[in-house]
């Protein structure tokens, strides 16, 4: 057997909420090895996963990790023939496979793939929600990031940008998390326009794709999806829908899907970001290999727990910097 998994709970500093869910106290993660790489998946239920499923479906992946494992695109390819959907699970294989490649040659994931580890962007330091003040007192604790993402999808959701424009004058970027209507996504982007909020993530349900045209050819700020877009196949439905689209390895299966997801968002005029779940800095370091390639990085899962195993991606207030070691180069800190 080459593959072991393992999970853990990752307790958040502060409770995490968004507007569909309840408060997060903690999040369970997956770590994955396969012959000395490693891997994490953090899945979640909105896509149907759990740490069960995700342990459930590594175990399943066991045969197609028997052959060459350099083979990373063959590899991924006989698993994605066999077993459909479990992304979480698909990504911390591919990471961990990455991972293992990298150590073997001696090299870290962004040169695997000729990327310029320079040309990585700031990453947003992500509000969750609560009461307008609580917000307020986070954002003041978020000195060091010049760029906020802040949760929306409330019934005070302009009382709150009120509040936090009281004391920060950062560039906002709004996530919605599906949570409004098209129409009032409209007005409500329009007021948020004023507040100087310069993008909105997902305002309206994942499946709406004629709601999310209406919110963009309605409204003034760029329309991201996230919740609509899981793979680079879901891409092409989206375009003239939205402005971009938001990838994360979880949603969708790895950093293969996400260079593929990246360069067909391109082929059609998209915008990219790439985010996160909440995760620990071996999950964020291996998206951060790809964020040279991106213009939105909202990489900041592992800055919200307090239990990180791992030193990764680390950032100067705010501009990431990626690790100069094999592999996605994370340091274990017990
Ligand atoms: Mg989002």
């Amino acid at each position: 057997m080459r593959v072991s998994s393992k999970i853990t709970r990752l307790h958040l500093k502060h409770p995490f909420k968004i507007s569909r869910r309840e408060t997060d106290a903690y999040r369970e993660v997956v770590s994955v090895e396969i012959d000395g790489g490693i891997g994490e998946a953090s899945p979640a239920k909105f896509y149907g996963e759990t740490v069960q499923t995700v342990a459930k479906a590594v175990e399943d992946c066991s045969s197609a990790l028997e052959g060459d494992l350099d083979h990373i695109q063959d590899v991924m390819q006989e698993i994605e023939s066999k077993l459909e959907g479990n992304y979480a699970a698909k990504s911390a294989i591919d990471m961990a496979l990455h991972d293992r490649l990298g150590k073997q040659l001696g090299v870290p994931v962004y040169k695997l793939w000729g990327l310029n580890p320079h040309r990585t962007p700031y990453t947003s330091f992500t509000i969750g929600l609560d009461e307008p003040t609580v917000m307020a007192e986070k954002v003041r604790q978020a000195e060091e990031y010049p760029i906020l993402k802040v949760k929306l999808g409330t019934s005070r959701d302009i009382e709150i940008l009120q509040t936090l424009r009281r004391v920060t004058d950062k560039p906002i970027y709004v996530d919605a998390n599906t949570a409004w209507t098209p129409k009032e996504a409209v007005q409500k982007t329009g007021q948020l326009a004023e507040y100087g909020v310069e993008l909105v993530e997902q305002p309206t349900k994942p499946d709406d794709i004629e709601g999310l045209k209406y919110v963009r050819e309605n409204s003034e700020l760029p329309i991201i999806a996230d919740e609509s877009v899981k793979r680079a196949s879901d891409i092409p439905a989206l375009v003239g829908a939205v402005d971009g689209i938001n990838i994360k390895l979880v949603k969708c299966g790895g950093i293969l899907e996400a260079l593929r997801m990246i360069h067909v968002a391109r082929a059609h005029g998209l915008l990219v970001m790439l985010g996160c779940m909440i995760e620990s800095s071996l999950g964020i370091t291996a998206a951060a290999h790809l964020t040279p390639l991106v213009d939105y990085a909202d990489l900041d899962g592992n800055l919200l727990i307090s239990n990180d195993s791992y030193i990764g991606v680390t950032n100067e207030n705010g501009k990431l910097i990626l690790p100069n070691r094999p592999g996605i180069g994370v340091l274990t800190t017990t």
